[in-house]
């Protein structure tokens, strides 16, 4: 009787042993529905197990992280290079959401948006990349998105039917008999009103300066003046060359049953495709051998005062964005600098009386770019707003800064970083993978 017991608790004893343990029935090394197991790790800052597969056949890369969360995220994401300020990457990720093989509706993206039970439906262009992220709490209806989702992106009807990439892309149109014919489209207008904002073409027009070599000089969004020069078989080719599994990462996020997801992706889609060898790479930007000054235009209403109406930036390309401590010691630098409210680069501006308000950003591209703009000022603070900006750092560089205000810049980021932001906890992890996930191999 006595031995039973015993036997009872040490049962007990290991099974909990079992639980605590990373999950023992993933083996690195070993393959699962296709997917090659590369690493299996738990991650103590997201509390759970973090799997990344190699699916064997299409290339496709694939990560899960098995969180204890209901609220469950899919993302298929792409590398997306353009080449010009055409837009395609844009138009795509719009035209891709207009039917699919399995599911030929006009707008499957509309459907899911009222009837499914998501809590999170969108897709998103950045510079580099395209995802296609849906959140949903019910089982069912998070494998019913995820298909939706997949088939939109490895089958879409754009190939066969012009009229999409017309509709979202761009095409001509005639009011009247005697009217001018105008250009339309769907991103086509969304861009025209991007960039009707002179913060929008103050962008474009550093990032043109600073990166006149590869794709990060070009707007993946699409510049209004030339989107109409996008042709359908540039537009299909695009879709072709970057929508494949070997340039796909796969984000699986919560508490769905993992054999059941790899298993459908397999069957359903990444089975019927051989690894390319297409390997999609961004060359990095050489530097300058000098530093570069440009002057650009933008509109503001006819007749309007331009007094006060000028944009001075200063920007600095430092370092990969793989570097995650370089990256966070620019976003506390950038605080500590400039953005926090006694700043000594904001306090020297405005006693020098240049502009009305100063930020700095650091941007999330492959390299990192740290921007200081001052708003509100005007042409001739040109000098002196550079000799203010290089007097400060120097400063700063000599005196140190403030130990207190650092430190709480610091707290908040670690905050931040812990306890997210945002309900959707999935969604905030596939943005913080972004770029190691594209660039690490
Ligand atoms: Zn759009």
């Amino acid at each position: 009787m006595k031995n039973k017991f015993l036997l009872v608790i040490i049962t007990i004893m290991i099974s909990m042993l079992w639980a605590c343990s990373d999950d023992p029935a993933y083996k690195e090394g070993k393959i699962y529905n296709g997917f090659r197991l590369i690493e299996n790790r738990f991650v103590e800052e997201v509390n759970a197990n973090c799997l990344y597969f190699e699916h064997e056949k299409s290339g496709a890369r694939l990560m899960k992280i098995a969180a204890d969360d209901a609220n469950k995220l899919f993302a298929v994401t792409f590398k997306t290079i353009p080449a010009h300020d055409y837009g395609t990457p844009h138009i795509i990720e719009h035209s891709v959401l207009n039917g699919s093989e399995n599911f030929p509706v006009k707008s499957p993206f509309d459907l899911l948006a009222k009837g499914s039970l998501n809590t999170f439906l969108n897709a998103m262009t950045g510079s580099d990349f395209t995802t296609y992220p849906v959140a949903s709490m019910n089982n069912k209806d998070y494998f019913n998105l995820m298909h939706v989702y997949m088939d939109a992106v490895f089958n879409p009807l754009l190939h066969s039917d012009p009229r999409i990439m017309k509709q979202e892309g761009w095409h001509y149109e005639l009011d009247s008999v005697n009217g001018d014919i105008v250009y339309k489209g769907v991103v086509y207008n969304e861009m025209k009103g991007a960039f009707s904002s002179p913060d929008r073409q103050l962008s474009y027009h550093i990032d043109k300066i600073l990166f006149p070599d590869n794709t990060y000089g070009v707007s993946s969004g699409g510049h209004p003046s030339a989107i109409p020069d996008l042709t359908y078989e540039y537009f299909k080719a695009f879709h072709k060359t970057y929508y494949h599994p070997s340039n796909s990462f796969v984000l699986l996020y919560g508490d769905a049953d993992l054999d059941e997801e790899l298993e459908f992706l397999d069957r359903e889609y990444f089975s019927n495709y051989e690894k390319s060898d297409n390997n999609i790479e961004i060359p990095l930007q050489e530097p300058f051998a000098e530093r570069k000054q440009a002057e650009e235009s933008y509109s503001i209403a006819e007749g309007a005062d331009t007094r006060d109406k000028t944009f001075l930036s200063y920007s600095f390309v430092t370092g990969l964005n793989t570097d995650r401590e370089l990256v966070m010691a620019l976003d506390i630098l950038s605080d500590a600098l400039v953005n926090h409210e006694s700043a000594p680069l904001r306090l020297a501006l405005q006693e020098a009386g240049i502009g009305k308000d100063v930020a700095a950003r650091v941007s999330t591209d492959k390299q990192n770019v740290l921007q200081i703009t001052v708003q509100n000022a005007n042409p001739e603070d040109k000098e002196r707003f550079k000799e203010v900006v290089f007097q400060t750092l120097n400063k700063v560089v000599e005196e140190g800064l403030d130990r207190e205000t650092v430190e709480g810049i610091v707290n908040r980021m670690e905050f931040r970083l812990r306890e997210g932001d945002s309900p959707q906890k999935g969604l905030m992890y596939l943005f913080s993978l972004k770029n190691s996930m594209f660039f690490w191999r």
